[in-house]
């Protein structure tokens, strides 16, 4: 949502600090609290994506936290966590990963400030400690950047979306001393309720591995009872790290934590995730994908039955259906169909739509594409035709040739990086079916063509031309002259340092690496 729709909440105002007035703004300690602090009170609420067009907010509490702490505690040790880069955004679980476990454990976090940034500018990772990303995130920077330039890291926590054996080999390759996991878990369960370690062999498919201490798991069928080994089911997740529930929404609450047939007695209940999974013959849980129509884009949770809701508010639109289509292996894009409201018309261009969905949804929710059609393909027994439902095509809409130079090479850029045969220069990449996650890539192409650019300036110019006349150009290097490289220098500060504390050496280096 854009910041100028957002209420503002001022925490130091009166009326924040109600509970606390008779106190200084300093420590409360629970017996100055209205009511004393317990275990099982929310420590937060976190938003997801929700089906019938309205996020839920799920609230998780203080001992769920806790649980999770004290998992990373024992599994990754407090000395992988003493240095965290942090890359999610704080509206995703996985950022209570990554802010509150090392803090909590006497480490440090590296706000890495967003994804974006981390990868025009990789010196933004610096070395060793432990990166937490989704896997996409990991890729676009392993893509982005050559090897010399993405520095070493100990430990890489990749979660929130399905992990490719291809990432995984690429990340070993790239980081070879590093530990590798991949981290399973729904918002509902506190951030990881399985994990998977790394022991540097190439599996087909990367595990999202065993339950981690105090969760148990259980892939069941629809009746509730246990499949075997190798068949597929929906998982269920059992423990400490079982949520509260949704906030203010009892029904869904109802539906999705329920009571567990498994349990010791005494009203223990399961999450029930909507993730199909099969254990494997070695006791790991492999996963399959989704019962429901929930997706994740790069990371993103998203029920696409919400974004439908925001596109039927529009008075122009009678029917949407939105879906993740991955035409080009690895670009997964969220594509809207939609019908006009009445029969003959032109639905509303997809400007205006846009503009209409960024007020009332996150960005990553805002579909890339938007297709026209008379009405929605049906199957012969009445259901939508997912199968029929057609490639979206996106066409350049600027007729005027492309000038020589940059205006050609960004034009011939946007075209490859979108999979377009081409584009014009008055084209925009959004429009186009740009996204965050393509936009790194065009910022690291143009770099290799000398062409310096901000993904900042791509969201604000968005055109080959407006970007053409803002990049800045990398001068073309000036060939070394090579010389030997031997002679009396004087000797550097730090070498007049150690002779300084009468320290004697025969041989001292000093490197230095410039572009
Ligand atoms: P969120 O509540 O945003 O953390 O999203 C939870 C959902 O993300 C899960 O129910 C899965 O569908 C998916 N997910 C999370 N971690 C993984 C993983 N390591 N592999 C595959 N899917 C994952």
């Amino acid at each position: 949502t854009s910041a100028t729709t957002l209420p503002w909440l001022l925490l130091d105002t009166d009326d924040t600090h109600t509970h606390t007035e008779a106190h200084d703004a300093g420590d409360v300690s629970d017996s100055e609290r209205h009511t004393p602090m317990h275990p099982e009170h929310p420590a937060y609420v976190i938003y997801t994506s929700g089906s019938t067009g309205t996020p839920k907010g799920v609230v998780v509490s203080h001992a769920n936290v806790v649980d999770l702490v004290a998992w990373a505690r024992d599994d990754l040790g407090a000395d992988r966590l003493a240095h965290v880069r942090a890359t999610t955004s704080f509206t995703f679980d996985v950022s209570v990963f990554e802010l509150l476990v090392p803090l909590t454990l006497g480490g440090t976090v590296e706000l890495v400030p967003d994804l974006l940034s981390a990868a025009a500018d990789p010196g933004l990772l610096g070395a060793g400690g432990l990166l937490s990303a989704v896997p996409s995130v990991l890729e676009s920077l392993l893509s982005a950047h050559h090897r010399a330039e993405v520095s070493s890291l100990d430990t890489i926590v990749l979660a929130g979306e399905a992990l490719s054996p291809q990432l995984l080999a690429t990340a070993q390759s790239r980081f070879p001393e590093a530990r590798i996991a991949n981290a399973y878990g729904p918002t509902e369960a506190t951030v990881y309720a399985t994990v998977w370690h790394s022991d540097g062999a190439a599996p087909t498919a990367v595990p999202i591995g065993s339950p981690v201490p105090n969760s148990r798991v259980f892939v069941l069928d629809a009746g509730l009872g246990l499949v075997p080994v190798g068949v597929v089911g929906e998982l269920y997740v059992a423990g400490c790290g079982v949520a509260r529930g949704y906030w203010a929404r009892p029904g869904l609450t109802g539906e999705r934590f329920v009571a567990c047939p498994y349990g010791a007695g005494g009203g223990e209940r399961m999450y029930r995730t909507g993730d199909l999974v099969r254990w494997t013959a070695e006791g790991q849980l492999e996963f399959c994908g989704r019962a429901d129509e929930q997706v994740k884009v790069h990371g993103f949770r998203i029920e696409p039955g919400e974004i439908q809701t925001a596109l039927t508010a529009h008075p122009g639109i009678g029917q949407a259906v939105v879906t993740v289509r991955e035409d080009r292996p690895g670009d997964r894009r969220l594509v809207a169909y939609l019908t006009p409201a009445r029969a003959g018309a032109e639905p509303p261009p997809a400007a205006e739509i846009r503009t209409q969905l960024a007020d009332r949804l996150p960005h990553y929710m805002i579909p890339s594409h938007y297709v026209p059609l008379e009405r929605l393909p049906l199957t012969a027994n009445g259901k939508l035709n997912h199968a029929a439902l057609p490639i979206p095509t996106s066409e350049s809409t600027s007729g005027r040739a492309p000038a020589d130079g940059h205006e050609r090479t960004l034009c011939e850029l946007f075209a490859d990086i979108l999979g377009l045969p081409q584009t014009g220069p008055e084209d925009g990449f959004f429009a186009l079916g740009g996204d965050s996650i393509l936009s790194i890539q065009l910022v690291s192409r143009a770099r290799q063509e000398g062409l310096l650019l901000t993904p900042r300036q791509v969201f604000q110019h968005q055109t080959p031309a407006a970007l053409a006349t803002t990049a800045t150009i990398i001068p073309t290097a000036v060939p070394a002259r090579h010389e030997t490289g031997t002679g009396t220098l004087p000797a550097t500060p730090i070498m007049r340092e150690l002779f300084e504390q009468g320290g004697t050496f025969t041989t001292y280096h000093q490197s230095v690496l410039l572009t």
